[in-house]
């Protein structure tokens, strides 16, 4: 049985104090859903520290936006794997689409990003996913291949085994349109598949997440697909009973 997840990525958004808010909102409703869901929050990295405090005891789970490619050193602005992990963090996202498409990264800083996150201990949530012309030209399938072969199956068994994989088509991110949930179910059984390719029957127990304008509206006909796990919400998850309802998809 895979876990249940619903993720949220704040983005760049909220102060820290109404991030706390954020949080308590959440906390407060969380007995309304299943205990079978796995709450995590990801705040922007100002949060961090203050976010892991107040999540304590709430059995949310904190996690972070990114991390450098390299250890530590003369990397202005960079925030290390080990400064995150530092803190009580237990998760990073690595390669959202937004990273890819407005700050260069290739999948050759997302094998470096791998490599610190799990030195730390950080579990990666690698996101894939094609763009919109990808989408109708068909080429999804091969945009998504790529983007699992060229970093995940560089992992080693034990790593795998504890990654997690956001499904989000670049056309669905923040634009209301939301793949359907066939549309998703098929995409997430091609992405285990090749998974399977390299890793065997570990990827039975691959979670994989659904992101793309998803809301409490479509989250129980997404979350009740075969190989949907759950959500990685962006806007939805600015409100707490707004993501709280997407937790009710399961
Ligand atoms: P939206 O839910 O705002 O479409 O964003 C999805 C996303 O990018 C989560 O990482």
């Amino acid at each position: 049985m895979r876990k249940k997840v619903v993720a949220g990525n704040w983005k760049m958004n909220t102060t820290p104090a109404e991030g706390v808010e954020l949080l308590k909102g959440v906390a407060a409703l969380k007995g309304d859903v299943c205990s079978c869901v796995n709450f995590i929050v990801i705040p922007p990295f100002t949060h961090l520290s203050e976010i892991v405090k107040n999540a304590k005891g709430t059995g949310i789970a904190v996690g972070a936006q990114n991390c450098a490619a390299e250890a530590k050193g003369a990397y202005t602005g960079e925030v290390s794997a080990k400064m995150i992990a530092s803190l009580g963090v237990e998760y990073v996202i690595l390669g959202h689409s937004e990273r890819r498409e407005y700050y260069g990264e290739t999948s050759a800083t997302l094998n470096k990003k791998m490599v610190q996150a799990y030195e730390n201990n950080l579990i990666p949530i690698y996101c894939v996913g094609e763009k919109l012309e990808e989408r109708e030209n068909g080429k999804y399938f091969d945009v998504v291949r790529a983007q699992i072969e060229e970093v995940v199956f560089n992992l080693t068994p034990e790593q795998f085994s504890k990654l997690i994989i956001a499904y989000e088509p670049v056309w669905a991110i923040g634009t209301g349109k939301t793949a359907t949930a066939e549309q998703a179910q098929e995409i997430h059984a091609f992405i285990r598949k090749v998974l399977a390719e390299k890793f065997g029957d570990a990827a039975a127990n691959t979670v994989i997440l659904y992101g793309g304008s998803c809301k409490p509206s479509n989250a129980a006909e997404l979350f009740a697909k075969e190989d949907v796990d759950g959500g990685l919400i962006g806007g939805a998850a600015l409100v707490a009973s707004d993501f709280i309802g997407i937790g009710k998809g399961f």
